[in-house]
């Protein structure tokens, strides 16, 4: 049993009191499920963050959203404790992490330590064949878990539009190409079949229809806030209180308290920007973070604020919200559902999407320098970052790759990567 080194992770500062709130909310939620489920026996699905959430949400079905809840086990600093597990259990120590780090806490079965106790059986777990790596760890986690796993294809996508993001909420069916929505409606048929037939809940077509118009509500709030965070001088909120006001609304999208959340978020945003409030006194650098959130270390991103005055300004989960999740309806609520999930990992982390979108991004935003997080072991993390740091850098931003993971703390040492980081803007004559 190796003794891994102390974590190095550091609390985040928050400026905004919706922070607090959405953090509350998200605690509650925890509790909540755990009584709905653990005691009286409710339904739930794990589910990985690119699957149709809102067909649970217009079935009242609570679901854990694998990589939440592997940000959330990484946080209380237990990830190296539990990858330790899988690997006394024979898996090989370069496994992927994020989206094993659930399963590795089912496997540990040490209800002192894990979170909520750990998870109870599900009634399902759903997630999109996006990697070759899913369908073990969720096959598994479902045998582990005694429970059934439901696959969602990922086909592949021949329409290669590098500005997607310019007309994705009007043009959906052009750009995610009518056959890949058509498979993803079938199989969410299928989903839907299974559901009704495990849970006895019914579907409800209204409601569904109400909660996509809510979806493009809520979305459109988040995104106006991003569009005028993007445009101030100095940048009044960094990335690690966008990523919590953003993606927690998101883990609930169109429900009511999301929807007012996003509201309430954009608000005091755009008051901040108002009053000429800076996340840092003297914003002298504006910097983009490419990758999943360090979620052992959230207090990263704020570490070079007042040294050097370098901000994060843009991360993808807040910007995401506009050309991904908004789609005019057209009364084909299922197809633009399809339209929002079908490439939700593609055009994150696969060129000419991602490349074609950061690119765009660091210009909209003002950007100087980019940090590319390239966890050594996640293979669909890995997989556009090249190409995405060479097309910035043909743009002028230059970028720094920082080899570590999103969850994994082992190799992760605080104060050696903001070193890394204040180096490399002073090389790069920024700093
Ligand atoms: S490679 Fe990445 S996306 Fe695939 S299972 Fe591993 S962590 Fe998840």
């Amino acid at each position: 049993m190796s003794t891994a080194a102390a974590p190095t992770g550091q609390r985040m500062r928050k400026t905004l009191s919706c922070t607090a709130a959405a953090n509350a909310y998200q605690k509650q939620f925890g509790l909540d499920l755990k009584r709905r489920v653990v005691d009286e026996g409710e339904p739930f699905a794990i589910v990985q963050a690119d699957t149709p959430h809102e067909i649970f949400h217009a079935m009242d079905i609570p679901i854990i959203t694998n990589q939440w809840w592997s940000a959330y086990i990484s946080a209380k600093q237990l990830s190296g404790r539990y990858f330790q597990v899988m690997a006394d259990q024979g898996y090989p120590e370069n496994s992927c992490k994020y989206c094993s780090l659930g399963l590795a806490c089912t496997l540990a079965n040490d209800p002192a330590t894990a979170p909520w106790g750990g998870l109870p059986k599900p009634t399902v777990l759903v997630a999109r064949l996006t990697c070759d790596c899913i369908q073990h760890v969720f096959g598994q986690w479902a045998s582990a878990m005694d429970t059934e796993f439901f696959p969602m294809e990922a086909p592949a996508w021949e329409h290669k539009d590098g500005q997607w993001f310019a007309h994705s909420n009007r043009d959906w069916e052009e750009i995610y190409q009518p056959d890949r929505i058509a498979l993803m409606v079938r199989e969410m048929r299928d989903l839907i079949a299974l559901l009704e037939n495990r849970t006895g809940r019914t579907f409800d077509e209204a409601k569904f229809q109400h909660l996509m118009e809510q979806i493009n509500v809520q979305e459109g709030h988040i995104w106006k806030a991003n569009q005028a965070l993007a445009r101030a001088r100095p940048c009044p909120v960094s990335i690690g209180e966008q990523m919590s006001n953003t993606m927690i609304p998101q883990w609930h999208r169109g429900s009511e308290w999301a929807v007012a959340h996003a509201k309430r978020f954009r608000d005091e945003v755009m008051d901040l920007i108002a009053q000429g409030h800076g996340a840092a006194s003297d914003e002298r650098i504006r910097l983009m973070w490419i990758g999943a959130g360090v979620w052992h270390d959230p207090g990263f991103y704020q570490a070079l604020e007042e040294k050097l005055g370098a901000v994060f300004v843009w991360s993808m989960y807040m910007p995401f919200a506009g050309p991904q999740y908004i789609r005019e309806l057209k009364d084909k609520p299922f197809e633009a559902l399809a339209s929002r999930v079908c490439s939700m990992n593609e055009t994150l982390h696969l060129p000419p999407w991602m490349n074609g979108w950061m690119a765009s991004e660091a210009e909209r935003c003002g950007l100087d320098a980019a940090v590319v997080l390239l966890p050594p072991d996640n293979r669909l993390s890995q997989s556009g970052t090249k190409l995405t740091a060479l097309s910035l850098e043909q743009a002028g931003v230059p970028v720094l790759m920082i080899d570590a993971d999103m969850v994994d703390a082992k190799n992760w040492d605080h104060d050696r990567m903001v070193g890394m980081v204040a180096e490399f803007l002073h090389q790069r004559g920024l700093a």
